[in-house]
């Protein structure tokens, strides 16, 4: 399979990078970001409003498209791309996050784990290997390795030993892996640990993968511990390949992250916020059911070009909130959608230009960070 990382440009005033990433289903520029399409949906958009958003790749969850409908229909149907109306990239993660966080009776061993389906109670057996001929069949562009998604927090000992876990099933996906395979992601690991996130990036990096992700973070750790995994472990991974951060997270956090050397991003949150009547603006975030929108006439966000803001008044959004109408979904989707990638893009500009702290600090004055309860939850499960 076609798959090339091409760094364009560097910031010289941090580690951000601005890039290109080549597939069999097109290009597209980091940083990036992915939005989630948990069951083979960015729910509540279709492919063509993804597209005037300006989405370039997006993210499917194995977990929930091998328990329904099954990957094997899915690709007796032509693969993922098809089946799905979406010809441009699409990474696939590996499903280890949600066999932990969704499924009951979950069982491990060196050599899986069984778990039972949270549709239907069905039990359920998944190795490394069968993970990558899942991902496989689904047609996917970029794979993720089968990982053990430690939770916050875990003794040493029992992060010690899962990581070596993760770092075993790692190199079993690689030995299967063919010619015409996705391109193949490790996950590091290694909790909040220094010496084992520092141990696990070393070994990984040592195999021949074609790129890095980082597992185990915005599992409600305070902001401080992501920054410093990020630091302990960006620091020994290879400067030409990709370097994914699963699961994060706000405008902000996406930011510091680029800062930090992080080219790829997915996250529930702008699409899971928009069906919560939660937008992000330019002026910080809103909740459009506020009694203060119920007669205003401007749009969300008065600098936005999107479809929602171009043709609706916040009063219209908040009557379609309360009225529990399925176009309140969809609108406030296409707004916080365009804005995140609206930010991306300033990000990536601001790199080639060279302009990127005063992008920050721009930015920085208007948060549309999380509220403080909000950050123990891991965001990436749900589309
Ligand atoms: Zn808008």
């Amino acid at each position: 399979m076609a798959f090339r990382f091409e760094i364009i440009k560097k910031d010289p005033f941090s580690k951000a990078r601005l890039g290109r990433i080549e597939t069999n289903h097109g290009s597209f520029s980091t940083p990036a970001f992915l939005p989630v399409g948990t069951q083979g949906t960015v729910k509540s958009l279709t492919p063509e409003e993804l597209v005037e958003v300006g989405v370039e790749v997006i993210l499917g969850n194995t977990y929930h498209l091998y328990l329904r409908p099954g990957h094997e229909t899915i690709g007796r149907l032509g693969g993922l791309h098809t089946f799905i109306h979406w010809n441009r990239p699409i990474l696939t993660d590996s499903g280890g996050y949600q066999i932990f966080s969704l499924s009951k009776l979950r069982k491990i061993s060196d050599d899986g784990v069984t778990f039972q389906s949270h549709i239907d109670g069905s039990l359920h057996y998944l190795t490394p290997e069968k993970v990558v001929e899942i991902q496989r069949t689904l047609g996917s562009d970029i794979a993720m390795v089968l990982d053990e998604c430690i939770p916050y927090p875990s003794p040493y000992e029992y992060v010690k030993a899962s990581t070596s876990l993760t770092t075993q099933w790692a190199t079993r996906s690689l030995e299967i892996r063919k010619e015409t395979d996705p391109a193949l992601f490790a996950i590091v690991q290694g909790g909040m640990y220094q010496d084992l996130r520092e141990e696990s990036a070393q070994t990984l990096v040592k195999m021949d993968f074609q790129g890095y992700a980082i597992g185990g973070v915005s599992v409600g750790e305070p902001k401080s511990l992501m920054r410093s995994v990020l630091e302990w472990t960006t620091s020994f991974l290879p400067e030409n390949a990709p370097r994914y951060l699963m699961g994060v997270g706000t405008p902000e956090d996406i930011l510091e992250a680029v800062m930090m050397g992080i080219d790829l991003f997915d996250c529930v949150l702008p699409t899971r916020n928009a069906r919560n009547g939660m937008l992000f603006t330019s002026i910080g975030k809103m909740s459009i059911k506020q009694a203060q929108y119920a007669e205003d006439e401007r749009p969300v966000d008065e600098i936005c070009a999107c479809y929602t803001c171009r043709h609706y008044s916040r009063a219209y959004l908040r009557h379609l909130y309360l009225a529990n109408e399925i176009l309140s979904s969809r609108l406030n989707t296409i707004h916080n959608l365009y804005y995140y990638m609206n930010f991306i893009k300033g990000i990536q500009e601001a790199i080639r230009e060279g302009h990127l702290l005063d992008f920050h600090k721009t930015h920085c004055s208007h948060p549309n960070g999380l509220e403080p309860e909000d950050s123990a939850h891991r965001l990436s499960t749900w589309g």
